[in-house]
Protein backbone atom coordinates (compact mmCIF):
# COMPACT_ATOMS: atom_id res chain seq x y z
CA UNK A 1 0.00 0.00 0.00
CA UNK A 2 3.26 2.44 0.92
CA UNK A 3 4.31 1.44 -1.80
CA UNK A 4 1.51 2.57 -4.34
CA UNK A 5 1.41 6.10 -2.53
CA UNK A 6 5.28 6.45 -3.25
CA UNK A 7 4.71 5.80 -6.51
CA UNK A 8 1.57 7.77 -7.30
CA UNK A 9 3.23 10.42 -5.37
CA UNK A 10 6.86 9.93 -7.40
CA UNK A 11 4.02 9.84 -10.70
CA UNK A 12 2.34 13.07 -9.34
CA UNK A 13 5.51 15.00 -9.25
CA UNK A 14 6.97 13.97 -12.07
CA UNK A 15 3.82 15.06 -13.83
CA UNK A 16 3.56 18.49 -11.83
CA UNK A 17 6.77 19.96 -11.60
CA UNK A 18 6.05 22.74 -13.64
CA UNK A 19 7.86 26.17 -14.36
CA UNK A 20 5.97 29.21 -12.66
CA UNK A 21 5.59 32.78 -13.93
CA UNK A 22 9.21 34.07 -12.11
CA UNK A 23 10.95 31.12 -13.93
CA UNK A 24 11.41 28.79 -11.09
CA UNK A 25 10.33 25.11 -11.06
CA UNK A 26 7.83 24.24 -8.80
CA UNK A 27 6.13 21.36 -7.36
CA UNK A 28 2.33 22.23 -8.57
CA UNK A 29 -0.56 19.84 -7.94
CA UNK A 30 -2.99 22.75 -8.65
CA UNK A 31 -4.09 24.74 -12.00
CA UNK A 32 -3.91 28.49 -11.76
CA UNK A 33 -7.33 28.89 -12.32
CA UNK A 34 -8.17 26.16 -9.52
CA UNK A 35 -6.09 28.59 -7.26
CA UNK A 36 -7.34 32.00 -8.53
CA UNK A 37 -10.34 31.01 -7.71
CA UNK A 38 -9.86 29.91 -4.06
CA UNK A 39 -7.97 32.69 -4.11
CA UNK A 40 -11.14 34.83 -4.86
CA UNK A 41 -13.34 33.00 -2.40
CA UNK A 42 -10.94 33.40 0.42
CA UNK A 43 -10.55 37.19 -0.22
CA UNK A 44 -14.48 37.88 -0.36
CA UNK A 45 -14.65 35.31 3.28
CA UNK A 46 -12.01 37.85 4.80
CA UNK A 47 -13.32 41.24 3.62
CA UNK A 48 -17.19 39.99 4.91
CA UNK A 49 -15.35 39.66 8.17
CA UNK A 50 -13.16 42.71 8.08
CA UNK A 51 -13.58 46.38 8.60
CA UNK A 52 -12.81 47.82 5.09
CA UNK A 53 -11.53 51.50 5.04
CA UNK A 54 -12.26 53.44 2.08
CA UNK A 55 -11.83 57.09 1.20
CA UNK A 56 -8.63 57.43 3.66
CA UNK A 57 -5.47 59.28 1.88
CA UNK A 58 -3.52 55.74 3.07
CA UNK A 59 -6.32 53.49 1.36
CA UNK A 60 -6.63 55.30 -1.72
CA UNK A 61 -2.70 55.26 -1.89
CA UNK A 62 -2.96 51.34 -1.43
CA UNK A 63 -4.95 51.16 -4.92
CA UNK A 64 -2.62 53.61 -6.51
CA UNK A 65 0.20 51.38 -5.83
CA UNK A 66 -0.96 48.19 -6.06
CA UNK A 67 -2.30 49.44 -9.45
CA UNK A 68 1.28 50.61 -10.61
CA UNK A 69 2.65 47.46 -9.45
CA UNK A 70 -0.40 45.32 -11.29
CA UNK A 71 0.58 47.28 -14.55
CA UNK A 72 4.31 45.90 -14.52
CA UNK A 73 3.48 42.64 -13.17
CA UNK A 74 2.11 41.10 -16.40
CA UNK A 75 -0.03 38.56 -15.70
CA UNK A 76 -3.31 38.88 -17.31
CA UNK A 77 -4.62 36.04 -15.55
CA UNK A 78 -5.15 37.83 -12.25
CA UNK A 79 -8.36 39.87 -11.83
CA UNK A 80 -5.89 42.67 -9.08
CA UNK A 81 -8.09 44.09 -6.17
CA UNK A 82 -6.27 46.20 -3.31
CA UNK A 83 -8.20 46.73 -0.11
CA UNK A 84 -7.15 48.35 2.74
CA UNK A 85 -8.35 46.79 6.63
CA UNK A 86 -8.61 48.45 9.35
CA UNK A 87 -6.61 46.23 12.35
CA UNK A 88 -3.71 47.16 14.63
CA UNK A 89 -1.75 44.10 13.48
CA UNK A 90 0.84 45.27 10.60
CA UNK A 91 0.08 42.62 8.10
CA UNK A 92 -0.74 42.33 4.46
CA UNK A 93 -1.20 39.28 1.82
CA UNK A 94 -1.83 38.62 -1.82
CA UNK A 95 -4.08 35.71 -2.48
CA UNK A 96 -3.81 33.84 -5.61
CA UNK A 97 -5.75 35.74 -8.36
CA UNK A 98 -4.31 39.19 -7.55
CA UNK A 99 -6.36 39.76 -4.18
CA UNK A 100 -4.40 41.82 -2.17
CA UNK A 101 -5.10 42.96 1.68
CA UNK A 102 -3.10 45.80 3.91
CA UNK A 103 -3.58 46.21 7.48
CA UNK A 104 -3.49 49.83 8.78
CA UNK A 105 -0.94 48.47 11.18
CA UNK A 106 1.28 48.24 8.74
CA UNK A 107 1.37 51.75 8.05
CA UNK A 108 3.87 53.18 10.47
CA UNK A 109 6.77 50.95 9.17
CA UNK A 110 5.50 51.30 5.82
CA UNK A 111 6.26 55.02 6.22
CA UNK A 112 6.07 56.08 2.86
CA UNK A 113 4.75 54.81 -0.43
CA UNK A 114 8.46 53.35 -1.70
CA UNK A 115 7.84 51.62 2.20
CA UNK A 116 4.15 50.52 1.10
CA UNK A 117 5.51 49.14 -2.57
CA UNK A 118 8.14 47.46 -0.81
CA UNK A 119 5.44 45.54 1.04
CA UNK A 120 3.02 45.15 -1.76
CA UNK A 121 5.93 43.72 -4.21
CA UNK A 122 7.04 41.32 -2.06
CA UNK A 123 3.16 39.61 -1.37
CA UNK A 124 2.60 40.28 -4.87
CA UNK A 125 5.57 38.11 -5.80
CA UNK A 126 4.48 35.23 -3.28
CA UNK A 127 1.48 35.27 -5.87
CA UNK A 128 3.19 35.85 -9.24
CA UNK A 129 5.21 33.10 -7.84
CA UNK A 130 2.44 30.13 -6.83
CA UNK A 131 3.53 30.24 -3.70
CA UNK A 132 -0.27 29.51 -2.33
CA UNK A 133 -0.52 26.90 -5.38
CA UNK A 134 2.61 24.94 -4.01
CA UNK A 135 1.95 25.18 -0.08
CA UNK A 136 -1.42 23.88 -1.67
CA UNK A 137 -0.29 20.96 -3.44
CA UNK A 138 2.29 20.35 -0.32
CA UNK A 139 -1.03 19.54 2.12
CA UNK A 140 -2.55 17.87 -0.68
CA UNK A 141 0.04 15.20 -1.39
CA UNK A 142 1.16 14.95 2.39
CA UNK A 143 -2.49 14.90 3.58
CA UNK A 144 -4.83 12.03 1.82
CA UNK A 145 -7.57 13.72 3.25
CA UNK A 146 -7.03 16.30 1.39
CA UNK A 147 -6.09 15.46 -1.98
CA UNK A 148 -7.95 16.09 -4.82
CA UNK A 149 -9.44 19.29 -3.51
CA UNK A 150 -7.75 21.82 -5.85
CA UNK A 151 -10.92 22.05 -8.06
CA UNK A 152 -13.32 22.18 -4.63
CA UNK A 153 -15.04 25.42 -3.34
CA UNK A 154 -13.97 26.30 0.16
CA UNK A 155 -18.13 26.52 0.75
CA UNK A 156 -17.97 22.24 0.25
CA UNK A 157 -15.32 21.45 2.78
CA UNK A 158 -15.26 20.55 6.35
CA UNK A 159 -13.92 23.30 8.90
CA UNK A 160 -10.56 21.52 9.32
CA UNK A 161 -9.82 21.10 5.55
CA UNK A 162 -10.59 24.77 4.79
CA UNK A 163 -8.41 25.84 7.97
CA UNK A 164 -5.37 24.27 5.99
CA UNK A 165 -6.13 25.72 2.30
CA UNK A 166 -6.89 28.93 3.78
CA UNK A 167 -3.92 28.78 5.86
CA UNK A 168 -1.83 27.37 2.55
CA UNK A 169 -3.28 30.36 0.37
CA UNK A 170 -1.59 32.86 2.72
CA UNK A 171 -4.57 33.98 4.75
CA UNK A 172 -4.48 31.37 7.79
CA UNK A 173 -4.51 33.41 10.80
CA UNK A 174 -8.12 34.71 10.28
CA UNK A 175 -9.06 30.91 11.02
CA UNK A 176 -6.09 30.66 13.52
CA UNK A 177 -3.75 28.96 11.21
CA UNK A 178 -0.28 30.51 10.52
CA UNK A 179 1.80 28.55 7.69
CA UNK A 180 5.15 30.29 7.32
CA UNK A 181 6.65 30.73 4.21
CA UNK A 182 10.06 28.62 3.48
CA UNK A 183 13.24 30.91 3.48
CA UNK A 184 13.10 29.73 -0.53
CA UNK A 185 9.76 31.32 -1.17
CA UNK A 186 11.20 34.49 0.90
CA UNK A 187 13.73 35.31 -1.11
CA UNK A 188 12.06 34.59 -4.36
CA UNK A 189 9.28 37.14 -3.18
CA UNK A 190 11.60 39.15 -2.09
CA UNK A 191 13.27 39.40 -5.58
CA UNK A 192 10.57 39.68 -7.78
CA UNK A 193 9.10 42.64 -5.54
CA UNK A 194 11.74 44.42 -5.69
CA UNK A 195 11.99 44.02 -9.53
CA UNK A 196 7.91 45.13 -9.50
CA UNK A 197 8.70 48.18 -7.04
CA UNK A 198 11.56 49.25 -9.40
CA UNK A 199 9.64 48.97 -12.52
CA UNK A 200 6.50 50.68 -11.01
CA UNK A 201 8.86 53.68 -10.40
CA UNK A 202 9.64 53.18 -6.37
CA UNK A 203 13.03 53.60 -5.44
CA UNK A 204 14.10 49.89 -4.30
CA UNK A 205 16.66 51.29 -1.92
CA UNK A 206 14.07 52.26 0.49
CA UNK A 207 13.16 48.12 0.71
CA UNK A 208 16.39 47.72 2.89
CA UNK A 209 14.84 50.45 5.20
CA UNK A 210 11.98 49.29 5.29
CA UNK A 211 13.00 45.77 6.42
CA UNK A 212 15.39 47.76 9.09
CA UNK A 213 12.56 49.71 10.65
CA UNK A 214 10.15 46.43 11.10
CA UNK A 215 12.65 44.19 12.29
CA UNK A 216 14.19 46.92 14.73
CA UNK A 217 10.30 48.01 16.08
CA UNK A 218 8.93 44.60 16.32
CA UNK A 219 12.67 43.34 18.31
CA UNK A 220 12.07 42.28 21.65
CA UNK A 221 8.12 42.30 21.79
CA UNK A 222 6.12 39.14 20.60
CA UNK A 223 6.61 39.16 16.88
CA UNK A 224 3.70 40.09 14.84
CA UNK A 225 2.13 37.55 12.47
CA UNK A 226 3.86 39.40 9.35
CA UNK A 227 7.23 37.85 10.80
CA UNK A 228 5.80 34.61 11.84
CA UNK A 229 4.72 34.04 7.95
CA UNK A 230 7.58 36.13 6.78
CA UNK A 231 11.08 35.02 8.87
CA UNK A 232 13.52 37.70 8.42
CA UNK A 233 16.38 36.03 8.47
CA UNK A 234 19.52 38.11 8.81
CA UNK A 235 20.52 37.48 5.30
CA UNK A 236 17.40 39.27 3.89
CA UNK A 237 18.78 42.52 4.18
CA UNK A 238 22.09 41.40 2.74
CA UNK A 239 20.53 39.96 -0.63
CA UNK A 240 18.17 42.70 -1.03
CA UNK A 241 21.97 45.55 -1.02
CA UNK A 242 23.16 42.97 -3.52
CA UNK A 243 20.30 42.65 -6.01
CA UNK A 244 19.55 47.01 -6.01
CA UNK A 245 22.29 47.20 -8.46
CA UNK A 246 20.60 44.86 -10.82
CA UNK A 247 17.29 46.59 -10.20
CA UNK A 248 18.67 50.24 -10.78
CA UNK A 249 18.32 50.55 -14.30
CA UNK A 250 14.58 49.42 -14.18
CA UNK A 251 13.85 52.36 -11.54
CA UNK A 252 16.28 54.57 -13.97
CA UNK A 253 13.66 53.89 -16.67
CA UNK A 254 10.46 54.31 -14.91
CA UNK A 255 8.64 57.13 -14.00
CA UNK A 256 10.99 57.83 -10.86
CA UNK A 257 8.45 58.81 -7.98
CA UNK A 258 11.38 58.31 -5.20
CA UNK A 259 9.68 57.73 -1.84
CA UNK A 260 6.53 59.22 -2.97
CA UNK A 261 4.33 60.58 0.04
CA UNK A 262 4.65 60.19 3.17
CA UNK A 263 1.81 57.76 4.52
ZN1 LIG B 1 6.99 36.65 2.27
Amino acid sequence: MKKVTLLLLTFLTIQSCTTTPSGSKAFLLTSMSDENKQGEEAYSEILKTSKIVTNTKQAKMVETIGKRIAAVANQPDFEWEFKTIESEEPNAFCLPGGKVAVYTGIFKYAKNEAGLATVMGHEIGHALARHGGQRMSQQMATNVALAGLAAVGLSGMDSNKKTIIMAALGAGATYGLILPFSRKHETEADEIGLKLMAKAGYDPRESVNFWDRFSQASAGKAPPEFLSTHPNSENRRDHLQELIPGVLPDYQASAKLGLGQNL
